[in-house]
């Protein structure tokens, strides 16, 4: 990373890589810069940071509500103003809740029908509830845990920019 000191990079903007491992770094072909939307503020303990998730509270100040509605974000932060813009947990939320709930629902459901063989109408009336509990009650936790880990780990996607070489 010798080559960095020679840029000038704006506020905001960090240099991840400027060539490729094993190539020349005077003439790079591409230079990749990491562009963090959020704020540089000083960030809350690991800790903190999850149990802001799991109380689904601001990840900032741990305040402000997180939701609108039932996982609906809020577009900012009522108590610190924080933008929630920066928050994308893609699938992340829904793949835990669907191995977790996964291995908790089968594991009974065969346990169940290895140990006393039920009616299959008994199965239907057990595991139906079990699988709305195990994934609708922690999914907004499982969510707002995700947006606070990324919060606290500063969590972006790299995107490139346009530079002038110089
Ligand atoms: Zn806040």
């Amino acid at each position: 990373m010798s080559g960095s000191a020679a840029l000038d990079l704006s506020p905001g903007i960090e240099l991840t890589s400027l060539c490729y491992k094993g190539r020349s770094c005077d003439r790079p072909f591409f230079i990749f810069y990491e562009v963090n939307p959020m704020p540089n503020d000083a960030l809350p303990t690991l800790t903190e940071s999850a149990l802001r998730g799991i109380a689904c509270r601001c990840p900032r100040c741990g305040k402000g509500k997180l939701y609108a509605g039932f996982i609906d974000l809020r577009p900012n932060c009522e108590a610190c103003g924080l933008d929630y813009a920066f928050i994308d947990t893609g699938d992340g939320p829904a793949i835990f809740i669907i191995m977790i709930a996964g291995a908790i629902v089968v594991g009974s459901a065969l346990v169940v029908e290895i140990k006393y063989q039920p009616p299959f109408w008994l199965h239907a009336a057990l595991w139906l509830p079990l699988i709305l509990a195990t994934t609708l009650l922690p999914l907004r936790s499982m969510k707002s845990l995700l947006i606070a880990l990324q919060y606290h780990h500063k969590a972006a996607p790299g995107r490139l920019i346009d530079r002038e070489p110089k």
